[in-house]
């Protein structure tokens, strides 16, 4: 008796609506690239996870071709059943070797990696501390477990420190975070997590998927930044950001972690291997990542000429450490409109206002990529001065 339920939908689609809060998807009719054909038109794309530009990569996409010519299109099976072929367990040496961890382990999604993590290791008599800024899939993973939770504002040590001192009634504790917080590009400040760890005995955990590629010297991630190697237990990331785009997760770190999470963690049980393609695209982005640093450079100067020149022409501008660069407008309208306006002129970003960041501080989020030319950040730059004097933003 669909009838009942139905009227109650079509409300509360109808309140998402008038609250301004319904979602619509733009249709792409090219590659996922710095230049993108949306309706028939040619605009530049600054807000894809794209951040090494291996999306539509020559040799990432050849690389998939290529596995699918030799282990097929599909794995028809869950990893422990019949869905391990020798290339998953490359994979996964590739992606430790990256990190500089024991063990790793593959999941369909970073989602389910951060969703299959902390069940299978924590029970009731122990302690999450998670950010109050993580992303959706800690929450939903933390959830599933029952472990105490203590929440910490962003990135704040004192109010984790106060949380650690509350959870030494505890058997075991453990500090989440992620490597990057999407909405502002700052990093999480892992030397000092790490410290607090150590004197209050608890495990550390990072979500690297907006670091992974982005975040440290070589771009090797928040470890890297911050020489925390050793010292955080696990990582968690994901194969849709900077590491080509197309799908997949995974956990790396300790390997009597990971051992147990093949034997216990339900998303890795109970879901499908990761197909050959990706699988094949993957080994090629972690060798091309091994040959040459030039994508990650090239991604740190666009983010600097990006941010320099935005400041320099007035805008406000979090203080990213990241590829994500916040321009803040503070209104929510505004933030529509500019948006809106950008595209007119041929850039497409995306701007959050209340509930997805704090009330008053709404925003454009623009992501930068190793995709991008100098000819398309000065493209962009201009159509923000341009749609900023419009709208009295700037003088
Ligand atoms: C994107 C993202 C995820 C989800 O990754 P998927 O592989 O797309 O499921 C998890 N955590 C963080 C912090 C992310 O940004």
């Amino acid at each position: 008796m669909y009838g009942k339920i139905k009227d109650h939908l079509t409300q509360t689609l109808t309140e998402i609506k008038e609250a301004g809060l319904y979602k619509e998807e733009r249709l792409i009719e090219s590659q996922q690239q710095a230049e993108i054909t949306v309706k028939g038109k040619k605009v530049l794309n600054f807000c894809a996870n794209n951040y090494l530009g291996l999306s539509n990569n020559p040799r990432v996409m050849k690389a998939a071709n290529e596995m699918i010519e030799k282990r097929g299109y599909g794995m028809s099976s869950v990893r422990f059943i019949c869905g391990t072929q020798d290339i998953h367990k490359q994979l996964e040496a590739a992606i430790s070797d990256y990190f500089k961890t024991e063990d790793t382990i593959l999941y369909a999604a970073c989602f389910d990696a951060n969703g299959g993590v902390f069940e299978p290791l924590l029970t009731d008599e122990d302690a999450i501390i998670s950010d109050s800024l993580n992303h959706a899939s800690i929450i939903d993973g933390v959830r599933l477990c029952k472990a105490k939770r203590y929440r910490y504002a962003n990135a704040n040590m004192e109010e984790l420190e106060k949380c650690l001192q509350e959870a030494q009634a505890q058997r075991f504790r453990i500090i989440v975070t992620d490597g990057v917080f999407s909405m502002d590009g700052n990093v999480a400040p892992m030397d000092k997590i790490c410290d607090l760890a150590e004197k209050y005995d608890a495990l550390v955990m990072v979500d690297e998927c907006h670091s992974a590629g982005v975040v440290g010297e070589t771009g090797h991630g928040v470890n890297e930044k911050f020489n925390t190697y050793g010292r955080v237990d696990i990582v968690t990331g994901t194969l849709g950001k900077a590491f080509g785009g197309a799908i997949g997760g995974f956990t790396t770190g300790r390997k009597e972690i990971i051992e147990l999470l093949r034997q216990r963690s339900r998303p890795y049980l109970f879901s499908n291997s990761i197909p050959p393609a990706v699988v094949g695209a993957s080994l090629e982005v972690f060798k091309m990542l091994k040959e040459s640093n030039a994508l990650h450079d090239k991604l740190v100067s666009n983010v600097e000429y990006f941010r320099n020149k935005m400041i320099e022409a007035g805008f406000d501008i979090k203080p990213t450490q990241s590829a994500i660069c916040a321009v803040m407008l503070y209104d929510a309208k505004l933030s529509q409109v500019y948006a809106s306006k950008l595209l007119e002129e041929g850039v497409y970003v995306t701007g959050f206002y209340y509930p997805v960041v704090p009330k008053g501080e709404a925003r454009i989020r623009v992501q930068l990529s190793a995709g991008h030319e100098r000819e398309h950040l000065d493209k962009c730059i201009n159509a923000f001065i341009k749609v900023g004097k419009e709208l009295g933003v700037l003088k």
